[in-house]
């Protein structure tokens, strides 16, 4: 009888903990910045469910339809695998998650970067299906000690709290626990110097727009203000040569070039797109969404028209796998910012007589405007 009720307030506490835990992982997760953070007002099981945050409903949506659509012609696309298992997880399906990440980790095209992404995100995977912090620990602590300041950062919020769950004297809780994250990256007040890692698909995070566009200003005062998005269009660059695009630097000096043509060649405010996203998969912030672009054609069609444009020419080439599922990546995020359905998701060649975005990126566009939900 005593045993049994001290088993049932061990199993109890279990649980308390478990809660306490995962709390603390949430508000690390949010305080960490590698994180999407769970919807203010959710209840505390809809922030556990929101914890991966990053792939909502539709997001899943665009990103099957996509991924399953390059996993036909090629079954074995490790970034498409990765997609794939990101969505399961933001889902909850765990799984399906970790079936998708096993043949993410075999995956054709698979590199040093992505094989990263596809342990930190089976570390998430095995905390958000409730695994004991020991064995969790075993997992991800090996992953964080090989891992650069970057992958350390952005475990930090985790692997603090595993380290308050596991003994003291686990092998790596005090080296843990003594890592500082270096505080997030200031602007740069000139050009990025060189900085290898490309975004691995499907995370999305944002390059502020110092970091192309240190010195030549917008013309504020001939915008207008964007109000509230409704609708958003895809462009295609038309650059026929990209290549310099393999480095921050390069592509900075792309973008700065497009600005500079739309400011002084077209007489336009700014940059006329508020989005670019380079073959990399690298997302960079453009003109501010607090204004009305310069992309659509005229002046109502850019009305509460957000314009996302990848640097290349899709008439006839086909853009790269990071570069569209980090498209999807961010059409989701805009989507679910400012309420747009799917219906209001354009190829510019869908407003005007135009190429533009190419024929293989309109066939995304299509994809991404038939998607439910
Ligand atoms: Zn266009």
């Amino acid at each position: 009888m005593r045993n049994r009720t001290a088993r049932r307030s061990a199993a109890r506490s279990t649980r308390g903990v478990a809660r306490a835990a995962a709390l603390a992982l949430l508000a690390a997760l949010a305080a960490s910045g590698c994180r999407a953070v769970p919807r203010a007002g959710a209840g505390i099981q809809d922030a556990l469910a929101l914890g991966e945050g990053l792939l909502a409903e539709e997001e899943y949506a665009l990103a099957k339809i996509l991924y399953e659509d390059v996993l036909k012609s090629d079954p074995n696309d490790g970034l498409a695998r990765l997609g794939l298992a990101r969505a399961a997880l933001g889902l909850g399906r765990f799984q399906d998650a970790l079936h998708e990440l096993n043949l993410a980790e075999n995956g054709r095209g698979v590199d040093a970067a992505t094989l990263q992404s596809v342990q930190i995100i089976r570390g998430r995977a095995y905390i958000r299906m409730g695994k004991p912090p020991v064995i969790v620990w075993a997992y991800l602590y090996p992953i964080w000690r090989k891992g650069d300041t970057a992958v350390k950062s952005c475990l930090d919020g985790e692997i603090k709290a595993l380290a308050r769950l596991v003994p003291p004297e686990t092998e790596g809780a005090r080296a843990v626990m003594g890592f500082v994250p270096p505080p997030r990256p200031a602007p740069l007040p000139h050009v990025a110097r060189e900085e290898p890692p490309p975004m691995p698909a499907g995370q999305l995070s944002i390059l502020p727009r110092a970091r192309w566009n240190p010195s030549f200003p917008a013309k504020v005062n001939q915008m207008r203000p964007m109000n509230k998005p409704f609708r958003l269009t895809v462009h295609h660059s038309a650059h026929d040569d990209v290549d310099s695009a393999e480095t921050l630097a390069g592509t900075a000096r792309l973008i700065r070039g497009m600005q500079e043509s739309h400011v002084r060649d077209r007489d336009w405010a700014d940059l006329a797109y508020h989005y670019v996203i380079d073959p990399k998969g690298r997302v960079w912030e453009g003109r501010s969404i607090k204004y009305q672009g310069a992309h659509a054609g005229n002046e109502p069609l850019n009305r509460g028209n957000i314009g996302i444009v990848l640097m290349g020419d899709f008439e006839e080439t086909q853009p790269t796998a990071a570069a569209v599922a980090n498209l999807v990546a961010l059409i989701a995020h805009l989507r679910r910012t400012y309420g747009i359905p799917p219906g209001e998701i354009y190829g510019h060649q869908d407003l005007n007589p135009t190429k533009c975005p190419g024929r293989h990126l309109e066939a995304v566009v299509k994809k991404l405007r038939a998607a439910k939900g």
